[in-house]
């Protein structure tokens, strides 16, 4: 009895051992293929894009499509960046595990996943409720108790929780949202798309050194819009 209890449990559980090997793979060689090749070298960045299962974060009909190379619609009409965008905002904020992230846009929660492997508080906001509350739940099945997910307008930053060792905002802004600004830390990185409404924007890295900001164009994206909550 036992035995054959034994043999339809593995018999069920074996095609779930397959799909999470095939899924490892497919992360290794998403790595691989589409980050090592191109300029994504720093080791945390790379661990954590090796380790978060992206296709815990998608939408059923688009968990086979979870590892190529492009973005993804995951509900709501947003969508998860490509792979390499998502591990290249990471890798140009040079995090430390002690850093204070806050993000803006938690969509999925996959960004949040993938900064909440590498520092060790990371906190993040929607505006979308339905999204911010499947993250939410993804990202604490999933273990993720050091990122903290807030539904709301993020364009007045968590005054609460600042200031900031760094910013990512992913949703295309138009203009720099100023209380981002007012609560990066001295020394603190922020990185955002910015430019006009619909277009071609390009994705900025903004330093704060005292009272002074560095400003610098890294590449040109296309980002769902950010959007403000009505008055
Ligand atoms: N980082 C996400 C993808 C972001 S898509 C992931 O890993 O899945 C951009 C997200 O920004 C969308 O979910 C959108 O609803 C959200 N967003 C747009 N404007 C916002 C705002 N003002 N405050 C908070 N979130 C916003």
């Amino acid at each position: 009895m036992l035995l054959r209890l034994f043999a339809i449990s593995l018999l069920f559980c074996l095609p779930c051992l397959n799909a999470q090997e095939d899924y490892t793979r497919l992360r290794e060689s998403m790595v691989n293929t589409q980050l090592k090749s191109r300029d994504i070298h720093q080791k945390a960045t790379l661990d954590a894009m090796l380790k978060v299962p992206r296709h815990a974060f998608v939408p059923d009909n688009v968990k086979p499509y979870a590892y190529t190379d492009g973005p993804l619609g995951i509900g709501e009409g947003q969508t998860i960046s490509q792979p390499y965008i998502v591990a290249f905002m990471t890798q140009a904020l040079k995090l430390k595990k002690e850093s204070r992230v806050l993000e803006v846009g938690t969509g999925s929660g996959y960004q949040a996943a993938v900064l909440g492997e590498i520092v060790d508080s990371v906190f993040t906001i929607e505006i979308v409720e339905p999204l911010g509350l499947r993250a939410k739940s993804t990202l604490e099945n999933l273990g993720y108790s050091n990122v903290v997910v807030r539904i709301g307008d993020g364009y007045n930053g968590w005054k609460e929780k600042s200031p900031f060792d760094a910013i990512m905002v992913t949703a295309g802004a138009e203009e720099i949202p100023g209380p981002l600004l007012e609560q990066l830390k001295d020394g603190g990185s922020m990185i955002i798309p910015v430019g006009p409404h619909r277009g071609v924007r390009q994705l900025v890295l903004i330093e704060k050194k005292g009272d002074k900001l560095k400003r610098r164009n890294l590449m040109a994206v296309r980002f769902v819009p950010f959007t403000r909550a009505e008055e």
